[in-house]
């Protein structure tokens, strides 16, 4: 993946922008690009189908060029009339995680998704570009933007904002947003004490509690009309704000939401960069999907590791370091192939992971005995499987159930994330 991305942007480097060109290409909005992503087992394509505008762009006016990417799906905008990178950004998305799945042997799946980039003051081409997890890229679409004459609509505001948690400035800060689900009128004691319950998970793990005054977190008040949540297998079905359900792709405890499109209007009322649903109900579930956003449900014995081990995906790109699982998961890591997630390895290309963290003498791949325990190695099995992939510590949050207990590297990598959104 490095060697491509490389490749990929040496043969743009004469057009790309540098940091001081905010203001020369974009002004202080938000553009919204409403998408369906379409496909099955083969097929991969998106239709865009709606420009929204905001009144303030939120997200960074520095790095307006991915350099590291770690999601599956590349959104590019170019300035039309030089044809010069101006802005990027990667995420990873439920419709890939779909393909994966029996049913899309056979069904055409299609999915709301999302792309918030600051809006462009002269037109734009909007490129999005899907990669496999063999790195082989592919053009989804090609689409021409003109901030003076495209349609595009206002971003609606309805609801109420709760500060939970006020660090800095939204333009300096990474901006967490709070979206409460399955929470009716009568939960509203409730709700109010989830929220700060949850803002404190996450204030209290290192290392968000170090980085405390470059994050905001922030939630919308917004109730459903019925208290729960839709769980299909038990014949559960609520009305509730965003629709979201257990069972999503057919897996049980995955509660994601399917009504993208909905959740970015809800957010909208507020400065967001990542959204992270709290569903009301006591059955475990929950789910993280990098740039996209996050679910957990607000009753678990272990909840505060539930969030933060989600967050990790959501905010740091981060694989999961567990290899025992009832989710069985065919060739996530292909073998011969270097994963994207900066946690775990194939060892094809360990020199762009944490080799230079590693302290001098330790083995690679690293025994996992006591003598290693507290040490930051080379430890095979992660990412769902038992050979052939490796984790850099032998107990981690993105490993096990363990709260406040992120390993050097995905500390790092989260620090890095927490880093893109300071100006
Ligand atoms: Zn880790």
């Amino acid at each position: 993946m490095k060697k491509l991305s490389l490749l990929f942007f040496l043969s743009v480097a004469f057009f790309v922008c540098n940091c001081q060109d905010f203001n020369k290409y974009f002004t202080d909005k938000t553009l919204r690009v409403n998408y369906l992503h379409i496909g099955d087992v083969d097929l991969d394509s998106v239709s865009v189908v709606g420009y929204y505008v905001g009144g303030h762009w939120n997200g960074t006016r520095t790095h307006l060029v991915e350099t590291t990417r770690l999601g599956d799906v590349l959104v590019e905008v170019f300035d039309y009339k030089s044809n010069t990178l101006i802005f990027s950004r990667s995420y990873s998305c439920l419709f890939n995680e779909y393909r994966t799945t029996e049913r899309a042997l056979t069904e055409t799946g299609s999915f709301e998704e999302v792309a918030n980039v600051p809006f462009p003051k002269s037109p734009v081409k909007i490129v999005f570009t899907s990669f496999d997890r063999k790195h082989n890229s592919k053009i989804l679409s090609e689409t021409f933007f003109d901030p003076q004459n495209t349609h595009t609509e206002p971003f609606k505001i309805e609801y109420k904002v709760v500060d939970l948690h006020v660090g800095g400035k939204s333009d300096t800060c990474m901006d967490i947003l709070i979206l409460p689900e399955g929470y009716s009128v009568k939960d509203k004691k409730l709700m109010k004490s989830d929220l700060k319950r949850f803002a404190s998970y996450i204030l209290n793990c290192s290392p968000y509690k170090e980085y405390k005054n470059r994050i905001n977190i922030r939630a919308i008040s917004a109730f459903s009309d019925e208290s729960g949540i839709t769980d299909p297998n038990q014949g559960v079905f609520k009305k509730t704000l965003l629709n979201t359900s257990y069972n999503t792709i057919d897996v049980d405890r995955y509660l994601m939401c399917l009504n993208v499109w909905k959740m970015h209007d809800i957010a909208d009322d507020a400065p967001y960069d990542i959204l992270l649903i709290l569903a009301n109900s006591p059955k475990y579930g929950g789910g993280g999907i990098y740039n996209f956003y996050a679910t957990v449900n607000n009753r678990h014995t272990n909840s505060d590791y539930v969030v933060v081990h989600e967050l990790g995906h959501l905010i740091g790109g981060l694989a999961d370091e567990y290899y025992t699982s009832e989710v069985s998961v065919t060739d996530f890591y292909p073998e011969g192939i270097e994963p994207v997630e900066p946690n775990v390895t194939t060892l094809v290309d360990f020199d762009s992971k944490w080799k230079n963290m590693l302290q001098v003498g330790t083995p690679v791949p690293t025994p996992a005995t006591a003598e290693y325990a507290n040490v930051l190695g080379v430890f095979e099995g992660g990412g769902y499987v038992a050979e052939g992939v490796y984790r850099p510590w032998m107990h981690c949050t993105m490993k096990e159930i363990r709260y406040d207990s992120f390993c050097p590297v995905c500390t790092k990598a989260l620090i890095d994330a927490f880093m893109y959104y300071s100006r």
